[in-house]
């Protein structure tokens, strides 16, 4: 018997009772491709193009008459998606929609709810976050005349690669807080943070609670309504499948419907009157205010499809397995790659989808597994991102991803590949 060749066997067996494996034959990952990357793009589905042609074909049939006469109509489109999305988020309808990019809707909400404190208190990220979500609330304070360098404070990390939550709490206690604004799940790492936890902790000292659930949509289920979180941004690109660019999507608390979006637009005008073209903006009463312009349609359309496999599949069932596979991921790269140590939190509660494996060389394994055709990413410094995504890949690939990675160890593969300038 080969390495990990008993763990393959109860891997098939897995797969084999898994009820969501037939959902694998309507993605685009080619055969003998392991594809461990769906944190950063998921690949297409059919119900995806199916719906991208649908416009495509309304498009060329209607005109201009597709904003009224499609099916549904594009004017409402976005609010539409904003329905399905809802209780992927755990929300009411009326209080998510589609709209933007994850980056737009950081500058307008953070800016929204900005203007909304007294004074200029400052808000509270952490040093492990995404860049973008930096960037874009530091130009926030600086369009208010606060420097950022004040205005923003990160929480650090004990280990440089994990929040704690008591850090959070205690940071909001530290400083003159207006705004906590974390992810869900930390890009690199893999944790997952208790999103319930931090907005009751801000609401009891009168702070406002927003989340990036970038790394965690379509793979952790939410509950914002019930949790009272204020805010919310997403993208549709990564565990949505939804295409690269595509559509990002919001969520608004409803008792803060009726507030002017710090980046208003026509899209967001109260929709009954929005063609009466006034030039006074009303907002519409809804999460659909904090869209600005023209709903961008061709990327919106594969969001419709790709919510159908989501919705077969079921939230809760897409976390179940996506739990059992990253947990299978775990157990095998702490017994067969004692070279490799695994960056992601252990317990399952804490865990998002994806699994970071930390290891000197983490830029050139990657692009070892690469070539074998096994898609992962390099996250610096030295992160190889393996993402078993529930709706495509099962016990076997995560068995097979493992064999991979040990090869390349073995046979040094990743010697052939030079080292990069800047990258360890
Ligand atoms: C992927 C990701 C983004 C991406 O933002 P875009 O505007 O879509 O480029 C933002 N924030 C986080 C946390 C992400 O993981």
């Amino acid at each position: 018997m080969g390495a990990l060749d008993a763990e393959r066997d109860d891997a098939r067996r897995r797969d084999a009772a898994d009820p969501l494996a037939g959902l694998r034959e309507r993605f685009a990952v080619p055969d003998g491709e392991l594809y461990m990357d769906g944190n950063s793009l998921g690949p297409l589905s059919t119900d995806a193009e199916r719906t991208l042609s649908r416009v495509v074909d309304e498009w060329r049939d209607l005109g201009i008459r597709g904003w009224t006469d499609a099916d549904p109509p594009w004017f409402e489109y976005a609010e539409r998606l904003g329905d399905r999305l809802a209780p992927v988020v755990g929300a009411d309808a009326e209080e998510v929609v589609a709209a933007n990019s994850t980056t737009v809707n950081v500058h307008t909400l953070v800016g929204t709810f900005y203007d909304a404190l007294e004074g200029t208190p400052a808000v509270l990220v952490d040093e492990l976050d995404f860049p973008t979500d930096h960037y874009a609330v530091r130009a926030q304070l600086r369009a208010r005349g606060v420097d950022p360098d004040e205005g923003l404070i990160a929480v650090e990390s004990r280990d440089g690669r994990t929040v704690e939550e008591d850090d959070v709490v205690a940071a909001m206690d530290e400083h003159d807080v207006g705004i906590v604004f974390l992810p869900s799940v930390l890009y690199r790492s893999g944790q997952l943070l208790d999103v319930e936890r931090i907005a009751r902790e801000a609401h009891d000292r009168g702070i406002v609670a927003g989340f990036d659930l970038a790394h965690s949509v379509g793979v952790v289920p939410h509950h914002l309504s019930e949790w009272d979180v204020d805010f919310a941004v997403w993208c549709s690109y990564k565990y949505l499948n939804a295409g690269p660019g595509a559509i990002a999507g919001l969520y608004v608390d409803r008792e803060h419907f009726g507030m002017t979006p710090a980046l208003a637009g026509w899209w967001g005008h109260e929709k009954a009157t929005q063609f009466d073209m006034e030039l006074t903006y009303t907002p519409e009463r809804s999460a659909g205010a904090w869209q600005i312009g023209t709903v961008p349609m061709l990327s919106a359309a594969p969001l419709e499809g790709a919510l159908d496999v989501v919705e077969e599949a079921g939230i809760e069932a897409i976390r179940e397995k996506s739990v059992a596979l990253t947990t299978l991921l775990v157990d095998l790269a702490d017994e067969h790659l004692p070279e490799c140590e695994v960056g992601t939190p252990r317990d399952p509660a804490r865990r998002g989808g994806h699994v970071a494996l930390e290891h000197d060389e983490a830029d050139r394994i990657s692009r070892a597994l690469g070539a074998r055709d096994v898609i992962v990413d390099y996250r610096p410094p030295n992160v190889v991102r393996l993402c078993p995504a529930p709706l495509y890949v099962g016990f076997e690939d995560v068995v097979d991803a493992v064999a991979h990675v040990r090869a390349v160890l073995d046979e040094r593969e990743y010697e052939r590949f030079e080292p990069r300038d800047g990258v360890t």
